[in-house]
């Protein structure tokens, strides 16, 4: 609990330095914070912007010790960070969220016993941990995806399993660490809705996104959701607010939903943290979601954000740096920006390797039917596919 606010001035703390970090200190700057970044990375899209770099391992008790130090308080951007480490912290700092719920969301496993705490349906799943367990899943799971319970993102630590034969050589290609195996589900839509709840209790959120994925990655949001009906995106709506309070969440949470093809709801995944299907919000609302993760964590007043522009985020990987002939360019981004309502995030990462994260595009428009129009077209310049 932060017992009174955090104002501006104070610094604020950051466990990660990857371009969420540095979206948060952009955030907590232009409000007037000083902010604190541990990353071991000297070239950390996060640790550049910020005003300090502590440049240490995670578990790092030095570097830990200098981070609370400098910080009034401290949060994290990716949920990976050890929970330990977020321990520590927490013994002698306000930290959100807190150890206890990241360590909810670092697990599939648990994860899913907290959808399922909070009445909210999941793909059907075994957990693998043993030969013992591989033997045992049901063949109602397959063909099916197959997770590693831990440290899995954009696709990463997953196979497709059409049978017993690939689901045991993809368990052991994994090294036999804990995985779930979830049914593979016959997908109409992805939504994902972005939450944050005050240490008071008080829970307001994004409106809900539609994100398309390729190859596992997140390529397209858009927002307002133009596949999902209004009974879906309430129901999404409320499944998120619930898992925060249920959690008893302090921060910014993202949860991960799929649409079924017969039309059911299905929670996917947690994120505790801002979610890249959320980063429209710095250009397409009123209070972003980096903005309501600096009031979370300073206990400043939570209030509602206001879509003011229908959005479309095109995630800009580093295959983009690469021409046909696979030498190395600059994408066009004069033509590009040319274009209405177009916004470029690069997130000061030093070399574009195919897949790697390096920005994204927010195209803002008066309406949903603009705004994608003028996505597409940024998409053809680019040389992404149309969507
Ligand atoms: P990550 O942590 O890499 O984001 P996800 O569990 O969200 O992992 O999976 C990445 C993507 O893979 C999803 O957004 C979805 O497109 C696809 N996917 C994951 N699980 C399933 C499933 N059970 N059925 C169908 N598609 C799935
Ligand atoms: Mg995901």
């Amino acid at each position: 609990m932060t017992p009174r606010a955090i104002l501006p001035g104070a610094t604020l703390g950051v466990m990660g330095g990857g371009q969420l970090g540095r979206m948060f200190v952009q955030a907590a700057q232009s409000m007037g914070y000083f902010t604190a970044v541990l990353d071991p990375d000297v070239t950390s899209p996060a640790g550049l912007v910020a005003h300090y770099h502590i440049e240490a391992d995670y578990l790092d008790e030095q570097g830990l010790a200098q981070l609370m130090q400098r910080s009034a308080a401290i949060t994290t951007e990716f949920e990976n960070v050890p929970a330990g480490a977020l321990v520590t912290l927490g013994a002698h700092r306000p930290v959100a969220p807190t150890a206890d719920a990241v360590a909810v969301c670092q697990d599939r496993a648990s994860e899913k016993a907290q959808f399922r705490r909070s009445g909210i349906p999941c793909a059907p799943f075994a957990l693998i941990d043993t030969p013992e367990r591989l033997a045992a899943v049901p063949d109602s799971l397959l063909p099916g995806i197959l997770k590693t319970a831990r440290l899995g993102y954009d696709g990463k630590g997953q196979a497709v399993v059409a049978d017993r034969a690939a689901l045991a050589a993809a368990w052991y290609a994994l090294g036999q660490v804990p995985c779930v195996l979830e049914q593979k589900l016959p997908l109409a839509l992805e939504l994902s809705v972005v939450v944050a709840r005050s240490a008071g209790g008080d829970v307001v959120q994004l409106p809900v996104q539609q994100n398309l994925h390729r190859g596992g990655i997140l390529a397209v949001t858009q927002v307002p959701a133009p596949d999902a009906s209004a009974a879906l995106q309430a129901q999404a709506a409320a499944s998120a607010a619930q898992l925060a309070t249920d959690l008893h969440y302090v921060g910014v949470l993202c949860v991960e939903f799929f649409v079924t093809t017969d039309g059911q709801l299905v929670a996917n995944e947690m994120a505790p943290r801002p979610h890249n299907s959320g980063h429209w919000s710095i250009d397409g609302a009123d209070i972003s979601q980096f903005d309501l993760q600096v009031r979370t964590l300073c206990g400043l007043p939570l209030v509602a954000p206001r879509q003011h522009s229908s959005a479309v985020m095109l995630n800009l990987l580093g295959d983009l740096w690469f021409g046909a002939d696979g030498a190395e360019r600059t994408p066009p981004w004069g033509a590009v920006l040319a274009l209405p309502g177009t916004h470029l995030h690069l997130y000061g990462k030093a070399s574009a390797r195919r897949g790697r994260k390096m920005g994204h595009l927010t195209v803002t428009a008066a309406t949903a039917d603009t705004a994608r129009a003028t996505a597409l077209q940024a998409a053809a310049l680019l040389g992404l596919p149309a969507f």
